[in-house]
């Protein structure tokens, strides 16, 4: 397994526990990102993460399972302590692929995934709604918890959750619950997650792009730094993009890349649990 940021190490940790103890590959993903979500780790993930531009947060998340082509997906969720459960009730209860906002909310607290009152949020909506704008709109700070599983049968799930990029527009929705964008899993191939500006990856569909680079015969890593290429070639912003992959094909390879900054990630296998850094990609 593959998890974004050195907090992917918790993340496989718990996945893996969740393995060992006999669950399948979507309890082992689910289980590790409720685990960042718990923690809310570094505040850009889960209910203590980063507040959008009128001051409270907006979730998203997503979860795919391999076999199946299966996906659910939540966005702009208010008050839900796990939206990977959520992402996960609608994978596996809903008709539908993904909810947004009060329907996902709705969704989430009919299938018991545990939620906080979101009552202190109205006066801020209420502020905002008045032009009161006393958030620093800086769009700096975020993180995704993103986690891929290859299980012992040589099946693909993966996850996300996020609160997306701090200071965001309410409403504002980013790459990691659109399915392509922030996650993708083809059970034939591999899969990839994203993490980092969500705009800069939404644009490009980039984690389908990372695993149709794989589809057409990359190793996993050189699958992450095409993708970069790719999209700085494309973007008026060049490789100044603040985006990062990470990559696990069905042969349990891996790779991540990034555009500009140095990108820390883990990677779990059978023998160990161990933080690893790329360097950004070498502009072309
Ligand atoms: N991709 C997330 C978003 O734009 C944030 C991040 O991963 O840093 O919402």
């Amino acid at each position: 397994m593959i998890a974004t940021w050195p907090f992917g190490k918790i993340a496989n940790e718990h996945a893996f526990e969740k393995l060992r103890a006999g669950g399948s590959r979507v309890d082992a993903v689910e289980s590790g990102i409720r685990e960042i979500e718990r923690r809310s780790s570094d505040g850009s993930v889960g209910i203590e993460g980063r507040p959008n531009a009128a001051g409270y947060p907006q979730l998203d998340a997503c979860i795919m399972d391999g076999p199946g082509q299966r996906a659910g997906s939540v966005a702009g969720v208010e008050g839900i302590v796990h939206p990977i459960s959520a992402a996960r009730a609608v994978m596996d209860h809903c008709r539908h692929v993904m909810l947004v906002g009060e329907g996902a909310r709705w969704f989430a607290l009919e299938h018991g995934v545990e939620s906080i009152d979101t009552e202190p949020y109205d006066a801020l909506k209420a502020k905002w709604v008045a032009g009161e704008r006393s958030s620093d709109i800086d769009g700096r700070g975020h993180d995704t918890v993103a986690l891929l599983v290859l299980d012992a049968d040589g099946e693909l799930a993966g996850g996300c959750s996020t609160s997306g990029a701090g200071g965001k527009l309410p409403g504002r929705v980013g790459d990691s619950p659109i399915l392509g964008s922030g996650l993708y899993v083809d059970n034939e191939v591999g899969a990839a997650g994203a993490t980092g500006l969500g705009e800069n990856i939404m644009r490009y569909c980039g984690s389908f792009l990372v695993v149709e680079y794989m589809r057409q015969g990359m190793h996993p890593q050189a699958a992450c730094e095409e993708a970069v290429h790719r999209i700085a070639r494309l973007d008026p912003k060049g490789y100044e993009l603040s985006i990062c992959f990470i990559a696990l094909d069905k042969q349990g390879r891996w790779g991540a890349a990034a555009s500009n900054q140095r990108f820390p990630f883990a990677v779990a296998t059978a023998a160990g649990n161990e933080i690893v850094r790329v360097p950004r990609v070498q502009p072309r």
